[in-house]
């Protein structure tokens, strides 16, 4: 473990260009970043772990068809104002596969369960004892057929003076 201060648009920039070449050529990897983000304590090499296993889901979700699998940095203006560092930022994972049916929700983060032939059921498990070990939580929104979006909530750190 490797904690410090952390720009996590620095590392979804850097992770994002690490795996550009493993998304198929139909697939559209957009970024966007929020460049007023707070810090974060984290350790980086742990964050672009769960970022490449969400983006990974991402591609075996939207399959052989065309898609897109949007990164983006948010500050989630319900929890700070412009006097001040909000509490979380965010990062969000979403694609335009073919969402999770509800009654999935609540098993998708449990070690081992899957619903692919080859599938592990252990990236989502991995993403969330990383998250969960920055003091933060990761979180699933999806209406089957309109994709999903996974959210990476984290504590953020106070701005420097
Ligand atoms: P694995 O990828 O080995 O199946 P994961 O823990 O990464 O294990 O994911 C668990 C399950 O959650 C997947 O089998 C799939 O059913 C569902 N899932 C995860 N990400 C997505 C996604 N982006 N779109 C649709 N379903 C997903
Ligand atoms: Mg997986």
């Amino acid at each position: 473990q490797n904690f410090g201060p952390t720009d996590l648009n620095e590392v979804v920039t850097r992770t994002m260009r690490l795996i550009q070449n493993d998304v198929p050529a139909q697939m559209e990897l957009a970024v966007q970043l929020d460049l007023t983000l707070p810090r974060v304590d984290a350790d980086a090499e742990q964050l672009k772990q769960v970022l490449i296993n969400l983006v990974q889901n991402a591609v075996q979700a939207i399959g052989g068809v065309a898609g897109r699998i949007t990164v983006s940095t948010v500050k989630p203006d319900r929890f700070g104002d412009f006097r001040g560092t909000p509490e979380f930022v965010e990062v969000h994972v979403s694609d335009t596969g073919p969402g999770i049916p509800s009654d999935q929700h609540p098993h998708i983060f449990v070690p081992f369960f899957t619903t692919k032939q080859k599938g592990t059921g252990l990236g989502l498990a991995i993403c969330q004892r990383i998250v969960k070990n920055h003091g933060g939580n990761i979180s699933v929104q999806s209406r089957p057929g309109e994709g999903c979006t996974f959210v990476i909530r984290m504590p953020a750190l106070p701005a420097e003076q």
